[in-house]
């Protein structure tokens, strides 16, 4: 499942891969730094601003390399505080990447922190039976380059939004792992997209700062585990006994709970940071008091924060958002326990902000434009 692009993107290429294609060509080594400081520092958008490069070599690149392989459809702005960029990858397929401009747990004096929301697959093979993304199945995952793109697509957007003091850094915060896709299952293209963006001659962007979200692949999970750059993970768990969440997550039949959280424990233990369980409420189907403490005793046993979510409804699909009494009741049952708990404020609900929805909305237009 995968796409060959014409020219492959340059976003995903590191310093060593560009460094070895420009030696081919006969460059000296400090070109490959040159022109990634043009693309990650100074966000050059065409060859031809690299005005440092000798003619032949824009040249060179440009039919080589794809500079930024997504194009910008959609740039919609909500009420409140989350945006969304639709994509266009080559091949036509469409991903949103979302920006949340503000802290997930509602402290006034940090509302402008800026969290990216990125998608690693154009759709899901999960089948989680809450999400739109997983609707219409997997389509193919990105590559490292794309994923990389996303990021740069946001910087254009708000370097000209918000001018930062040093204009090589990139004007956001946060990066979750937590848009369209399961990560994990498009592995070796995260961690090199992720390295490109921790690295010092691409985004600079620290590790610690960037979540990986995965609905439970535990091998995987243990994997990422001994990646040395040492990425947060957050793990979608949704039911906090078997029962429960088998009935809306499959995959965890083939990793049930006795499986997942050991796997948590370890990474938890190896990476030596608190791990953030999400928890999305849905009206009478994970939201009993019951759950709550079930929930309360994982997170316990993990030392884990928890990030409780109301469920955003998605069109076609029955699922509901309990009520905020529910919500809160709920939530009081981890706090009565001093586990950290957020309890998320809607974001982004008028801009069909839930994961997947845009595509899927545009993708519906798109076909009834061609009839
Ligand atoms: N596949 C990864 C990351 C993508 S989904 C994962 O499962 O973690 C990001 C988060 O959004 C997951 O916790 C997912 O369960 C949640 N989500 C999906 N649809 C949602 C909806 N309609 N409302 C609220 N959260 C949703």
């Amino acid at each position: 499942m995968k796409f060959t692009p014409d020219k492959p993107p340059l976003t995903g290429e590191t310093l060593d891969t560009l460094t070895t294609r420009l030696a081919e060509q006969g460059q000296p080594t400090f070109r490959a730094k040159q022109i990634l400081d043009w693309v990650y520092k100074k966000r050059a958008r065409t060859w031809d601003e690299m005005t440092n490069l000798p003619k032949p070599l824009r040249a060179w690149l440009d039919t080589t390399f794809d500079l930024v392989p997504t194009s910008l459809v959609l740039h919609k702005e909500s009420h409140d505080v989350t945006d969304k960029l639709l994509l266009e990858m080559r091949d036509g397929s469409l991903i949103e990447t979302v920006i949340i401009r503000a802290p997930q747990d509602d402290v006034g004096e940090e509302h402008s922190r800026k969290t990216i929301c990125i998608s690693t697959q154009v759709g899901c093979a999960m089948a989680c039976v809450f999400c739109a993304s997983g609707l219409a199945g997997l389509k193919r995952d990105l590559s490292a380059g794309e994923i990389v793109a996303q990021l740069l697509q946001v910087c254009y957007r708000e370097d000209a939004r918000t001018p930062r003091a040093r204009p090589e850094l990139a004007s956001f915060d946060n990066i979750v792992v937590m848009g369209m896709g399961e990560p994990l299952a498009n592995y070796d293209a995260l961690i090199r997209a992720l390295t490109i963006l921790n690295a010092e001659w691409g985004l600079g962007f620290g590790a610690r700062r960037i979540t990986v979200s995965t609905s439970g692949l535990v091998p995987k999970i243990l994997k990422l585990a001994e990646e040395p750059l040492g990425f947060r993970l957050a793990v979608s768990l949704h039911g906090a006994t078997d029962e429960v969440r088998e009935k809306i997550m499959p995959i965890n039949k083939a990793y049930p709970l006795a499986k997942l959280i050991p796997a948590v424990r370890e990474f938890s233990e190896k990476h030596g940071r608190m791990i953030t369980l999400e928890f999305i409420l849905i009206e009478d189907v994970n939201d009993s008091i019951d759950q709550a403490g079930e929930l309360r005793d994982i997170a316990r046993d993990l030392h884990a924060h928890v990030n409780i979510i109301p469920y955003n409804t998605v069109e076609g699909l029955p699922w509901k958002r309990p009520s905020v009494e529910r919500q809160e009741s709920f939530a009081d049952v981890l706090r009565a326990a001093r586990v950290p708990v957020t309890l998320r404020r809607e974001k982004g609900h008028d801009i069909a902000a839930a994961c997947g929805q845009l595509r899927l909305k545009t993708e519906k237009d798109r076909e009834l434009a061609a009839m």
